[in-house]
């Protein structure tokens, strides 16, 4: 396990890892020759409450984590003279890639976790393009931002800008963290600052999140995109996924949010999520609401009204945002304790009414919730496998990491990954000169 406070990037080794920054800038010189010009920064996020409610129309609280995805880039319609634009692999290649297409017509982004770079003509295809004509792999997540920013007129003047950059990351995938998002808007706010007209976050979320939905053809809600582009240093957020409004939560001081990898991953989980989703629908309907957010309490009658398995989902949602709340006055009154404690119920209902858990989370958190220094924990995410969450007291860090570490392993057979996160800022962009 990497002790605490010690980022565990793909490929990194027992040694503190270098920067993911410092890698994308390395990578593009190792694939391009010459130097970026601009550095985007992009968090992962980890959601403290509020799960499985933004489809709800309803409340989370998420925090923009410092685990981050970098893209070193540079515009290749005004390359500076002198400047070769190599291809990935070294090939000169000032004419045509391999692709086909000369490098001033196109986005390409090459990944230290990918061999395959990703690749978006410009312009970029249609929004109806059929799926069978789509990139397929991570290139589908950067071609579909382009396809919606194209398609939504967003961009003023020339539109896409040509460019060329290389990603590092040290983001987990498919761990719950947010990985997706995190790309989503890096090359979203890549592609509008080159152009030179950023939308506000919220539209720049928006525009992601279609990218996902539209092309890649996951039906999440909106909650990865507004934490990822919205992240405040020292703050949560409380998102309510129908006013569209992020309000910033003070985190107490000496709180340390420890995002617990489990290692596990499962395959199946959009099914599982498209069927909670269902559930959720069908139980809003049953209860003559437009969204499981309109009820503050379940009807006196809803277990005549529903079948058992949207009753249990509408229980949730409806104890789950007002968690969200509860869990935001905690934090903003230094209450870590009665945070911690809301945390474990929402663990149980997340696990036991909307039935998303999995072994290992439930692992992850008994073990932190038993450690010395844990204030109470929860799984995080999508659900079934992945990240778990605990609140812990930071000056008792090593006395939680020393209990849980073995704690685990007995419970899951297997080794977990502790990230000590702070709460940064979201999605930027620097000129590098
Ligand atoms: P999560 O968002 O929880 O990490 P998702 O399944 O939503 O999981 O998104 C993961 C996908 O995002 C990956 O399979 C890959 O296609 C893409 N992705 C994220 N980060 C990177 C990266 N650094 N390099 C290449 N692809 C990435
Ligand atoms: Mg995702």
């Amino acid at each position: 396990m990497a002790p605490p406070g010690r980022p565990d990037p793909a490929g990194g080794s027992g040694e503190r890892a270098v920067p993911a920054a410092l890698r994308a800038v390395r990578a593009f010189k190792a694939a391009y020759g010459g130097e970026p010009t601009h550095l985007v920064r992009s968090p992962a996020r980890v959601n403290l409450i509020g799960e499985h409610t933004d489809y709800n129309d309803g409340l989370c609280l998420p925090v923009a984590i410092d685990r981050e995805l970098c893209i070193a880039l540079r515009r290749t319609d005004d390359a500076p003279a002198g400047a070769d634009r190599r291809q990935p692999g070294g090939s000169a290649a000032a004419a045509a890639d391999d692709d086909g297409v000369g490098v001033g017509a196109q986005l390409r982004l090459v990944s230290e976790q990918d061999p395959t770079p990703a690749v978006v003509p410009l312009p970029p295809p249609a929004p109806d393009t059929p799926p069978p004509a789509r990139a397929t792999g991570w290139a589908r997540y950067v071609q579909g931002v382009a396809v919606q920013l194209a398609a939504t007129g967003q961009l003023a003047g020339a539109g896409l800008v040509p460019w060329q950059g290389a990603l590092a990351s040290d983001i987990p995938l498919g761990a719950g963290l947010s990985s997706s998002a995190a790309l989503e808007l890096a090359v979203a706010l890549a592609c509008t600052h080159l152009a030179g007209s950023v939308p506000a976050p919220t539209e720049l979320a928006r525009l992601a999140q279609r990218a996902e939905n539209a092309w890649v053809g996951a039906a999440t809600g909106l909650l990865d995109q507004l934490a990822c582009v919205g992240g405040i240093a020292g703050h949560a957020l409380r998102i309510d996924c129908r006013a569209l409004t992020v309000t910033p939560v003070p985190l107490p001081a000496g709180l340390a949010i420890v995002v617990i990898d489990t290692g596990s991953r499962r395959e199946l989980v959009t099914s599982a999520y498209a069927d909670r989703r269902a559930d959720c629908e069908r139980a809003a309907r049953a209860l003559g609401v437009p969204a499981l957010r309109d009820l503050d309490a379940l009807p006196a009658d809803a277990a005549g009204r529903l079948d058992p398995a949207a009753l249990r989902r509408a229980r949730f949602v409806i104890a789950e945002n007002a968690r969200v709340d509860a869990v935001a006055g905690a934090l903003a009154g230094g209450d870590a304790e009665a945070a911690g404690r809301l945390l474990l119920s929402g663990h149980r209902g997340i696990r036991d009414d909307f039935e998303v858990s999995g072994p290992e989370l439930d692992a992850a958190v008994a073990a932190a919730s038993a450690a010395p220094g844990c204030f109470g924990a929860r799984m995080t995410g999508g659900g079934f496998a992945g990240c778990a969450v605990a609140l812990v007291d930071r000056d008792r860090l090593d006395a939680f990491t020393a209990a849980f570490e073995p704690a685990y392993s007995a419970r899951a057979g297997r080794e977990a990954v502790l990230h000590v996160c702070s709460a940064v800022a979201g999605t930027s962009v620097t000129a590098l000169r």
